[in-house]
C-alpha cells in the first residue's frame, strides 16, 4: 500500500524541511502500524526563495521525495492539480506545507478508508481562531451565499487537507478544467466523504499568501465555477425592472389624461435613469464574469507548466 503526500509549496523554504521531519516521523510510523510506504511530491508553485532548491536537497537525501517545479506561479489550485497527476498512490493526501494541516491526523484518516465505507475523509475546522474577525464574517457569509446559490455543497470550515482513495482521485482528475476550486470539485465528484474535526492551528514558518482581496476573488471563482444562479438573478432583476417600468408607464399615462401634463420631475427621473443603468451594467457584469471564464476554459491552456521534476533531475 502506497500512500502519496501531495504538498504545494510557494515560497516555504523555512516551512518545508520541518514539515518533511514531522511527514517523515507519521510516515515511520504508520509503516509500522499500517505496512504504508510514503512518497511525499512537493509541489514549488513558482516560488520566489529558496524553496526548489529544499525540495532537490530533499530529494537527494531520501528517494521517497519526489517534486513537481512550475515555470512560474500558477496557484495553489493547479499545484495541487500537479500533485494528483504525479501521484502514484493507492491512497493520496493533500496538506499544506505549514503544518496547519497536521499529518498526525494520517493514521485516523486512513483507517476511516480502509474500513471500505468511505473514498475520503476530509477536515474541517471548528474554530477560526488567530483570524481577523472581519475575515470570519467574510467566510461565514460566503459559504451561506455559495450553499444557497450553488447545487455543489461546500463545507463551512472545511480544509483542503484530504486522504483519497485512487478512485476519488482519478474522478478529481478527470475534470480538467482550467478555473480550479478544490472546494467546489472535491464535492462535485461525490464519494462518502468521513469528516474530521480540529482546531485552526497557526503556520510554523513563513507568511500566509492569502489577503482579504485574493480571498475575494477566489471566492467569486467558488461562486462563477459551480453555480449559475447569479445569471438567474440578472434577468430576474430584469424581469421586475420592466415590471416597475410598466406600472409607472400607466401611472404616468392616466395622470397625464386626468391632470394634464405640467413638466416637473426631472430630479426623480435622473435618479431613476441612473437607478436602471447601474442594475443593467452590474447585470452586464455578472454575464461578462461567466464569458471571461467560458473565455479561459475554451483556450484549452495547461493548467500549469512544469521547468523540472525530480526525475530530470535523476537523469542528470
Ligand atoms: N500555496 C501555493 N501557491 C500559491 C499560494 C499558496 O502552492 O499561490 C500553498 C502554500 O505554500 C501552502 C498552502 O498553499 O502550502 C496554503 O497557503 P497558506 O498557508 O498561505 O494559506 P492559509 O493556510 O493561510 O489559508
Ligand atoms: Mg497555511
Amino acid at each position: 500500500m502506497l500512500i502519496s503526500l501531495v504538498v504545494p509549496s510557494y515560497n516555504e523554504e523555512e516551512a518545508l524541511p520541518l514539515f518533511y521531519k514531522e511527514a517523515a516521523r507519521v510516515a515511520a510510523e504508520m509503516e509500522k502500524s499500517h505496512g504504508a510506504a510514503f512518497e511525499f511530491i512537493f509541489v514549488d508553485d513558482g516560488s520566489k526563495d529558496k524553496t526548489l532548491a529544499v525540495a532537490r536537497r530533499l530529494h537527494a537525501e531520501d528517494a521517497r521525495v519526489r517534486y513537481v517545479s512550475f515555470s512560474r506561479n500558477f496557484g495553489k489550485e493547479a499545484a495541487i492539480y500537479a500533485g494528483l497527476q504525479a501521484a502514484r498512490g493507492d491512497y493520496v493526501a493533500t496538506l499544506d506545507a505549514d503544518l496547519q494541516d497536521p499529518p498526525a491526523l494520517l493514521p485516523q484518516m486512513l483507517d476511516a478508508l480502509l474500513t471500505g465505507d468511505y473514498d475520503c475523509a476530509a477536515t474541517r475546522r471548528t474554530t477560526r481562531k488567530g483570524e481577523p474577525p472581519v475575515r470570519s464574517w467574510f467566510a461565514r457569509k460566503f459559504y451561506q451565499i455559495i450553499n444557497k446559490l450553488g447545487d455543489t455543497e461546500i463545507v463551512d470550515g472545511a480544509r483542503d487537507y484530504r486522504l483519497m482513495s485512487r478512485k476519488m482521485v482519478n474522478a478529481v482528475l478527470a475534470m480538467a478544467e482550467y478555473n480550479r476550486f478544490s472546494k467546489g470539485i472535491f464535492s462535485w465528484v461525490g464519494f462518502e466523504t468521513k469528516w474530521f474535526d480540529y482546531e485552526n492551528i497557526e503556520r510554523v514558518a513563513g507568511q500566509t499568501k492569502w489577503n482579504f482581496w485574493s480571498l475575494f476573488k477566489y471566492s467569486i471563482e467558488g461562486i462563477v465555477g459551480f453555480s449559475t444562479a447569479p445569471l438567474v438573478l440578472a434577468a430576474g432583476a430584469g424581469v421586475l425592472f420592466c415590471v416597475a417600468a410598466f406600472i409607472g408607464i400607466v401611472f404616468v399615462a392616466v395622470r397625464a389624461l386626468l391632470f394634464g401634463d405640467p413638466t416637473s420631475g426631472w430630479p426623480s427621473m435622473v435618479c431613476i435613469m441612473l437607478l436602471c443603468s447601474g442594475v443593467q451594467l452590474f447585470c452586464l457584469g455578472i454575464v461578462g464574469e461567466y464569458l471571461a471564464k467560458t473565455y479561459l476554459e475554451v483556450k484549452h491552456r495547461p493548467v500549469y507548466i512544469a521547468k523540472e521534476t525530480e526525475a530530470d533531475r535523476d537523469q542528470g
